[in-house]
């Protein structure tokens, strides 16, 4: 019985460790160099050395990218402000020894791209992708996170993410996966919000919108993702559960930026160096694309890309499918919400049937084999010559043809029933069903 009681003690302690959680502090003081100050805290840790990574891969982005290189003036100390011994077993890692279970980390972090993998930080905005910004320590990934954005002062910047709200500036996440697929922009955001009537629940669809336009235009572009989001809801016959209720586009469309669009569970990053006078057409395929992610690829989830693995990249063979499909939506609802022409779309499809028709990479690998090559075109970076002009075909172009195709075929053999039909189907048996990530532990390199 004492045993048992013992046993239950023990238990219980390992509990209340792991619920501990992991705190993050990041400052702005030298935004004008685009630096950030960042703290982070690791409590109860067990013995023995304790490592810290900085992420080689993004949520959403499938090349390596090595955000360690920004990373200098790093020190660590325990919870009484003892300077630890810091080695590094890695270009990736820093192995912290001689800790009383707690382990401080400080770093100044160099950010100047504000875009879907990025971190960019100026004096305008800190625009931060979590795996470029935040180091984290292996075996504590199942921790609940809370993070800090001490904003400079006098500068009116506000806070938009998917992050769970919790006091003033603080935000929460459960754990380190969706920490890191929350991207978050600080700056002068507009904010426009809605609600939506969604079988008997309301759910919040949110424009966090930087610019330097008008107030006008920023309600023109929010009445017109309304538009997009109520075709999608009707494609899929409901929005999904956000995990908060809420839904978030995190626009930035300042000359700084650098253009992009990321989906994460619950948010967006839109970004690009063009206005909304200018290019509104162009950013709502953006806007539409992401859009459809939320159900097509964060919930129709591939296997291949749960949990994230951000010491390596995630490979998967179905981005044909997550990205294809979604690409043959992203315009087909914008000619439903009468933004794009039926002309101009079918120009679209026209120009995407002679690329996969004329390409010779079809006669190299299939739609899933390009998938695979992800890693090696989605934003990644060689310096030697390679060949695929006669090997590649983008998965995005191969996806769509065959969603086309399956669209027409559909129409074609069936009555009442369109790829629109196909999709539902493909939600309620597979996206409906999905559950929150798992909680797992990250590989290391
Ligand atoms: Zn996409």
């Amino acid at each position: 019985m004492k045993y048992r009681f013992l046993l239950i003690l023990l238990l219980a302690a390992q509990w209340i460790a792991a619920q501990e959680k992991v705190r993050y502090q990041i400052f702005f003081d030298n935004a004008v160099h685009h630096e950030a100050r960042i703290s982070a805290t690791f409590p109860s840790l067990p013995g023995g050395p304790v490592k810290i990574n900085m992420s080689r891969s993004s949520p959403g982005r499938y090349a390596l990218h090595e955000f360690a290189k920004h990373v200098y003036q790093l020190s660590a100390t325990d919870s009484k402000g003892k300077t630890l011994t810091v080695s590094r077993p890695d270009p990736y890692s820093w192995l912290v020894t001689g800790h009383d279970g707690t382990v401080n980390v400080t770093y100044t972090l160099f950010g100047n791209r504000a875009d879907g993998t990025y971190t960019g930080i100026t004096s305008l905005y800190a625009h931060l992708n979590m795996p470029a910004t935040f180091m984290w320590a292996e075996g504590l990934e199942n921790r609940p996170v809370e993070v800090t954005f001490n904003l400079p002062a006098g500068k009116n910047w506000n806070v938009a993410t998917q992050l769970k709200p919790e006091s003033g500036t603080t935000f929460s996440a459960p754990h380190l996966q969706y920490f890191m697929d929350s991207p978050t922009h600080i700056g002068h955001n507009l904010l426009r919000e809605w609600t939506v009537n969604d079988r008997g629940k309301t759910k919040t669809i949110q424009l966090a919108l930087h610019h330097n336009g008008t107030n006008a235009e920023a309600d023109a572009y929010a009445d017109r993702i309304k538009k997009v989001v109520q075709e999608q809801q009707a494609i899929f016959g409901e929005l999904p559960d956000y995990d908060f209720g809420r839904y978030t586009f995190l626009a930035t469309y300042l000359p700084q930026a650098d253009g992009d669009g990321m989906e994460h569970r619950n948010s967006t990053v839109l970004t690009s160096n063009s206005s909304l006078r200018q290019n509104a057409g162009d950013l709502l395929g953006t806007v539409s694309h992401e859009f459809f992610h939320a159900w097509n690829v964060e919930r129709i989830r591939p296997a291949t890309l749960e949990p994230f693995k951000f010491m390596e990249a995630n490979m998967s063979g179905e981005l044909w499918f997550a990205e294809g499909f979604t690409n043959y939506y992203g315009g087909l609802v914008l000619v439903r919400t009468g933004d794009e022409s039926m002309g101009d779309y079918a120009k679209r499809l026209t120009f995407v049937a002679n690329y996969l028709i004329n390409s010779p990479g079809r006669r190299y690998f299939n739609a899933l084999e390009m998938s695979q090559q992800a890693p090696f075109v989605d934003a990644a970076v060689s310096i030697e010559p390679h060949n695929r002009a006669n090997t590649y075909i983008s998965y995005y172009f191969y996806g769509e043809a065959i969603a086309l195709a399956l669209d027409l075929s559909l129409r074609g053999q069936f009555k009442n029933v369109t790829l629109d039909t196909y999709m539902r189907r493909v939600w309620e048996k597979y996206g409906k069903t999905e559950k929150p990530t798992p909680l797992t532990t990250s590989a290391s390199p």
